[in-house]
C-alpha cells in the first residue's frame, strides 16, 4: 500500500476536539451524556464519537425549529436575503473543501477518485442552485368564477414554506445527501432537523459550523446525531414536524411512512433502486463497458442508482463481460484516501458480511461468476468488484438491492422494445435505467417504456441538480433536485378576496 498523503491541520483539529450536536444555535451534548463511535472503515479505528441523540434531544430541536419557523426571521426574511446566505453557505463549503474531503473520505471510506473529489464541488453547486430560487417562487392569479360572491373578485395563490422539516439521510454519500436535502428546504423558506446516518455524521456537524458562519440564523437548521431507531424514529413520529423527507432503505422508508401518520406529515421518499442498463448490439462498446463498471462500483456500488441488472444482447454478452472482467479486476482496491484507489471499503463490518451472503448466495443459484466475489483479508471492510453473468430474474441477486460491488447481467435476444423493456420493468423498483445504443428510435422508444424516474440514453445516473430525480414504485415518493424538489417544501394557499 502507498504511504497516504498527509492529512491537513484543520482535519486533525476537527477529528481531535470533542463533537457535539447543533441544536437551537448552540453545540450540546446528548440530553442522556451517551454517545456513538464513529470508525474508518477502511481502518477499522475510531476516529470519533458523537452525541448519541435521543427522543428528548429531537424534541428539543424540534422546538427550536418551530419557533424559528414560528418567529417568521427565516420564513419573512427577504427572499433575495435568503439567496444570499445559502450562496454564501456554499462559498464556505468551497473554503473548507480539503477538511470536508478527507473527513468524508475517513468516515464513509468512499475512494477520493472520483466520488470523494466530487463531494464538495456537488454540495456547493447544489447550494447555489437553490440559491438562485428563492427570489423566483410565485403563485398563480386564477380566472374568476361567476358563481362566486362578489361582482369583483380576485383569485390568487401563495406558496408558502411547509413548515418545520425533519431530514433523515443515509451514509452512502454524506454531504451530498445532507446538501440536497437542506438546499430546496431552505430556499422554501422551512425550518429544519437533520439526523444524520450515524455510520457517517461527521461531514453533517461540519456543515453545521458552516451554516452558523453563514449567519443562516439560529434554530433555522438543527443538527441531530443518533441512530435511526432512536433519534430518527423520534423525529419522524414527533407531532410538530410538518414533513418528512427520507433517503435510505424501503424497508426504513415503510417505517417512516407509519411513524408519520400520527400527525399526518407529509413525505417524500427517496428508496432503494435496482436498475437496468440495455447494451443493445449497436451500441458504442468502448463507452458502455467501463460506464457499465463505473456505474456498478462507483462507491463500491452503494448507491442507490448503480447499474445492478445489466442487460446485455446475446450477440455482444461475451464480449461485455470479458471487457468488464478485465476493467473490474484491475481496479485497485484500498484506502480513499490513497489518490490511486478506485475502490474503497464498504461501510462496516455488517454491510460487508450482508454483500458476502449475495455472492454466496449467487454462485448457489447458479450464476456464473466472472469476476470478484472474494473479500481482502487484513483489516478494512474491502472486497472485490464482482460481476455476475447468466443471471435471472427469479435469483435473489437479482431482485434485492445488494447496495455493494456486485452486479448481474442477463444475455436477451431480441430486437423487440417492447420484450426489452418487460425484463428492465420487471422489479420492485424504479429509480434509474439506462439504454446503450445508436439508434435513436430505439433509444426514445426505450426511455418512454422503462418504469424509472430517470433514464439516461447512453448514460447512467442523474442528470445534474437541476433535474428532477426519484423512483417510480417502490424507489420512493417524490423528486430531488430540480423545481420540483422545491416543490416538497411548499404549501400551495388560495386567498379569494371578494372586492
Ligand atoms: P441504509 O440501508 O443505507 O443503512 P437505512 O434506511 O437503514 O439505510 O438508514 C438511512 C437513515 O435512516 C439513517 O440516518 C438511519 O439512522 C435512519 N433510520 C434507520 N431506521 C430508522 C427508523 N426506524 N426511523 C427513522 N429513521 C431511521
Amino acid at each position: 500500500m502507498n504511504a497516504l498523503p498527509p492529512l491537513n491541520p484543520e482535519t486533525i483539529k476537527f477529528l481531535q476536539a470533542p463533537r457535539r450536536m447543533l441544536i437551537d444555535g448552540a453545540w450540546v451534548n446528548a440530553a442522556s451524556g451517551e454517545t456513538l463511535d464513529v470508525f474508518n472503515p477502511a481502518t477499522e479505528e475510531k476516529i470519533a464519537t458523537v452525541p448519541a441523540g435521543g427522543a428528548a434531544d429531537i424534541d428539543a430541536a424540534v422546538k427550536a425549529a418551530r419557533r424559528a419557523f414560528d418567529d417568521g426571521k427565516w420564513t419573512r426574511m427577504a427572499a433575495s436575503e435568503r439567496g444570499k446566505l445559502l450562496w454564501k453557505l456554499a462559498d464556505l463549503i468551497e473554503a473548507n473543501g480539503p477538511r470536508l474531503t478527507e473527513v468524508e473520505v475517513l468516515d464513509n471510506g468512499m475512494a477520493l477518485n472520483p466520488a470523494g473529489k466530487l463531494a464538495v464541488p456537488l454540495a456547493a453547486a447544489t447550494l447555489r442552485y437553490y440559491a438562485g430560487w428563492p427570489t423566483k417562487i410565485t403563485g398563480d392569479v386564477i380566472a374568476p368564477d361567476p358563481r362566486m360572491p362578489g361582482a369583483e373578485t380576485l383569485t390568487y395563490t401563495r406558496k408558502e414554506p411547509i413548515g418545520v422539516v425533519g431530514q433523515i439521510t443515509p451514509w452512502n454519500y454524506p454531504l451530498g445527501m445532507a446538501t440536497m436535502k437542506l438546499a430546496p428546504a431552505l430556499a422554501a423558506g422551512c425550518t429544519v432537523v437533520l439526523k444524520p446516518a450515524e455510520q457517517s455524521p461527521l461531514t453533517a456537524l461540519i456543515l453545521g459550523e458552516l451554516v452558523q458562519q453563514a449567519g443562516i440564523p439560529d434554530g433555522v437548521v438543527n443538527i441531530v446525531t443518533g441512530t435511526g431507531e432512536a433519534a430518527g424514529a423520534a423525529l419522524t413520529a414527533h407531532p410538530l414536524v410538518d414533513k418528512v423527507a427520507f433517503t435510505g432503505s424501503t424497508e426504513v422508508g415503510r417505517l417512516i411512512l407509519k411513524a408519520a401518520a400520527g400527525n399526518l406529515k407529509k413525505v417524500s421518499l427517496e428508496l432503494g433502486g435496482k436498475s437496468p442498463f440495455i447494451i443493445m448490439p449497436d451500441a458504442d462498446l468502448a463507452k458502455a463497458i467501463p460506464s457499465a463498471v463505473y456505474s456498478s462500483f462507483f462507491l463500491q456500488g452503494q448507491n442507490c442508482m448503480c447499474s445492478s441488472r445489466l442487460f446485455v444482447h446475446k450477440t455482444i454478452f461475451d464480449s461485455v463481460m470479458d471487457g468488464m472482467a478485465k476493467i473490474a479486476s484491475g481496479m485497485k482496491i484500498g484506502p480513499g484516501l490513497d489518490p490511486t484507489t478506485n475502490l474503497g471499503p464498504l461501510i462496516s463490518s455488517e454491510q460487508l458480511e450482508r454483500v458476502q451472503g449475495y455472492v454466496a448466495s449467487g454462485r448457489d443459484e447458479g450464476a456464473t461468476l466472472v469476476t470478484g466475489g472474494k473479500r481482502l483479508p487484513g483489516k478494512g471492510y474491502f472486497m472485490e468488484p464482482t460481476v455476475f453473468a447468466h443471471a435471472n430474474p427469479k435469483m435473489k441477486i437479482v431482485r434485492d438491492e445488494i447496495f455493494g460491488p456486485v452486479t448481474t447481467a442477463q444475455m436477451f435476444d431480441t430486437d423487440d422494445v417492447d420484450a426489452i423493456a418487460r425484463l428492465a420493468n420487471d422489479t420492485d423498483y424504479g429509480l434509474v435505467g439506462s439504454v446503450w445504443t445508436q439508434n435513436v428510435s430505439v433509444a426514445h422508444k426505450l426511455a418512454a417504456r422503462i418504469r424509472a424516474g430517470t433514464v439516461g440514453i447512453n448514460h447512467h445516473g442523474p442528470a445534474g441538480n437541476n433535474a428532477p430525480f426519484g423512483g417510480f414504485k417502490q424507489s420512493g415518493w417524490g423528486r430531488e433536485f430540480g423545481k420540483e424538489a422545491l416543490d416538497l417544501y411548499f404549501e400551495t394557499k388560495t386567498v379569494f378576496a371578494n372586492l
